[in-house]
């Protein structure tokens, strides 16, 4: 990497590589099928404070291989958003309101349910994207996202008063393409919304998770709400949504045509944050290492979510040879293998009558109540659940022996 993606300053410096491994989404058919694998390494500029990854993956890697995967947003803010933005929209607006992807679906049907939207839609992939591959998702949407292709769907769609583009820019390999690209979309005096996650508890909880081929850059509210300045944005509401592993960032944007060069205070303790996170993975990876290795020897150890964040957690601390099976709800995962570790996904009846004594919980910490409830056989034979992340109560990190570092 020659510049950063954020302010294409040059003092961008190496933080942490973890090395080649397969897509996390990719889950395997055969437990021994060949895997392509990319180097995943983050560095971090010394003159904004943005983390992003090295090299981005060519888009082409990450296309899902099944139609049934989803990913979820958190929504529970969704209703509240919606009120702030009706409020903003410029009186006498057309209330036209435009989406990018389908992560955008259930904000945009908010809107058709609000007096005064008189047209919401969102970008056809095919007609208006020109994107023909089967099971296109976010990764193909990011790539087509031009401000030449977007510029021929306002011909022949019009302006949008305001454009709603939830969870897609972390995800982009140009996020300045990206954002010109998202920006001819909206009137002018129109309004545009972005949403991402807030890296900052993962990066302070050392989550090295939060490192996900699909993400190209890890935004903290310093990075995220000076965004849109240099694309004639001017900001009218930041917002960050507390969730528990990871926030949600809102930026509310008026278009107005002022192009400002935003000036980046010094990243201080963005700087020393992204340091000590990188320099911590190593006693970090020998203690899940020396816990795994104790937790086999008593039974065994299980994973419960198939998911991309099980599957990173595996590979980047390498403890794939201490883990018995990967539980998942979703009965199309089950029979499947998950990529890099190459571990069986299975159901949770197999949890139950297996010797594992511990299972570490994948999955966001909103929904660990509801997934324990459904596995009483297995806390009533004497298991014990816990989670891979350290913002959740049964935080796995808890069970490390003492030490001087700082995981909470
Ligand atoms: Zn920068």
């Amino acid at each position: 990497m020659d510049h950063c993606q954020l302010c294409g300053g040059r003092a961008v410096e190496p933080l942490l590589d973890l090395g080649a491994h397969p897509s996390t989404s990719a889950l395997l058919v055969e437990r021994d099928q060949a895997e392509p694998a990319y180097g995943i390494a983050v560095a971090q500029c010394a003159t904004c404070g943005l983390m992003q990854l090295t090299q981005p993956w060519p888009h082409e890697a990450l296309i899902p291989r099944f139609e049934w995967m989803t990913y979820r947003e958190p929504e529970d803010h969704l209703d509240g958003v919606v009120d702030t933005l009706m409020a903003l929209l410029p009186v006498g607006s057309d209330g036209v309101v435009a989406g990018i992807t389908t992560k955008d679906d259930t904000m945009l049907e908010r809107f058709r349910q609000r007096e005064g939207i008189r047209q919401v839609w969102r970008l056809d992939y095919r007609n208006d994207l020109e994107l023909s591959v089967p099971h296109a998702g976010i990764e193909s949407v990011q790539h087509a996202v031009t401000p030449h292709r977007l510029a021929s769907v306002v011909d022949r769609r019009g302006p949008a008063d305001l454009v709603i583009v939830r969870h897609i820019l972390e995800h982009a390999e140009d996020i300045q393409e990206f954002l010109a690209g998202v920006a001819t979309l909206v009137r002018s005096g129109g309004l545009l919304m972005l949403e991402v996650p807030d890296c900052t508890t993962g990066i302070a909880g050392h989550d090295y998770t939060m490192i996900w081929e699909e993400h190209s850059v890890y935004f903290t509210p310093e990075t995220l709400f000076s965004v849109l300045a240099r694309h004639g944005f001017t900001t009218v509401h930041k917002l960050v949504v507390p969730y528990r592993t990871e926030n949600c960032l809102i930026l509310i944007a008026r278009k107005t045509g002022d192009i400002v060069e935003p000036i980046w205070p010094l990243p201080t303790a963005s700087l020393a944050n992204g340091r000590a996170y990188a320099a911590d993975f190593q006693s970090v990876t020998a203690r899940l290492q020396a816990l795994f290795a104790d937790y086999r020897l008593r039974g065994g150890i299980a994973l419960y979510g198939a998911g991309h964040l099980t599957a990173s957690f595996l590979n980047y601390h390498g403890l794939a040879e201490h883990v018995s099976f990967v539980v998942d709800d979703t009965p199309q995962k089950q029979g499947l293998f998950v990529p890099g570790a190459r571990l069986p996904v299975v159901s949770s009846a197999v949890l139950a009558e297996s010797g594992v004594m511990l299972c570490l919980l994948g999955l966001a910490p909103e929904h660990e109540n509801k997934v324990i409830a459904r596995n009483s056989a297995f806390i009533a034979r004497g298991g014990v659940f816990r989670s891979i992340f350290a913002g959740s109560r049964r935080a796995i990190h808890e069970l490390f022996l003492p030490f001087d570092g700082d995981l909470s």
